[in-house]
């Protein structure tokens, strides 16, 4: 069954149309990629599904049309979105970023849970429970990013480049535990990646935009076998 579909999603920032025309869907479960070159539109596409830009065309979320919705509604029904930039708060510690994750909840016992489900998932994360947001690594507040939407107990996870300015090895285990995550929640997942080797690691398909529309959607074995995507992506 698919969890959310876009179809000719537009959006612009002032006059600048950025988004011409993107389709794409997530099935239940199901991880996708979107690739793309710098300013394709990866970021704005996440964006319009959020709510936090306005967008045009047709974006349905289990059924419903989202298109317009306040981005706190959007996140209401299930929707968790890890920006670029990871948006954690650094005068919160560890334990309360990961509390603010969880404020629509009432399920005391689950939180809690939760929280040592994602402390599990990322035990660098247990050591520094204490410490503020502000003092963590920066392969430690993207974990954080992460656990923290995980906390609000998400259907679809919406990640922006979670590897962008990782070593190389920070980001391989940050993927790592995204993938034991997706195997142990079902949660589904729309993943913006520029390493294109961490992607299809983690998803089953993906599309590529270029200048706000899709110019390629396959299966991450059809795209991998493409000397285009190669070329462009993978290095060779
Ligand atoms: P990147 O990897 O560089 O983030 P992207 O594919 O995610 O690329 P977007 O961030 O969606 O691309 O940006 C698409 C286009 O919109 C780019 O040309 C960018 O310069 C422009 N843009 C992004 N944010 C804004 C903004 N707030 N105001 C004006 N233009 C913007």
């Amino acid at each position: 069954m698919t969890l959310l579909e876009l179809e000719d999603v537009t959006a612009s920032y002032g006059p600048v149309q950025v988004l011409d025309g993107v389709s794409l869907s997530v099935p239940e479960n199901g991880a996708v990629g979107i690739l793309g070159a710098n300013g394709a539109g990866k970021t704005t596409t996440l964006r319009a599904i959020s709510g936090t830009v306005r967008a045009g065309g047709r974006i349905v979320f289990d059924g419903k049309d989202i298109r317009g919705m306040r981005p706190d509604r959007v996140a209401g029904l299930g929707i968790a979105h890890v920006p670029e930039g990871r948006g954690t708060f650094g005068d919160l510690t560890v334990r309360e970023n990961l509390r603010v994750g969880a404020y629509l909840r009432k399920d005391r016992k689950g939180i809690e849970e939760d929280i040592d489900y994602c402390l599990d998932l990322f035990p660098n994360l247990k050591d520094r429970i204490g410490s503020n947001g502000s003092a963590l690594s920066g392969g430690e507040q993207q974990m954080l990013a992460v656990a923290r939407a995980m906390m609000t107990k998400p259907r679809l996870l919406l990640l922006d480049e979670a590897s962008l300015g990782l070593a190389p090895s920070t980001a391989r285990n940050v993927y790592d535990a995204i993938h034991r995550l997706r195997t142990e929640s079902g949660i589904a997942m729309l993943v913006v990646e520029q390493n294109a080797n961490l992607a299809f690691s983690l998803v089953e398909s993906a599309t590529v935009l270029e200048t706000g529309r899709n110019v390629l959607t396959g299966t991450s074995a059809e795209l991998k076998g493409m000397d285009e995507i190669r070329r462009a992506y993978l290095g060779g």
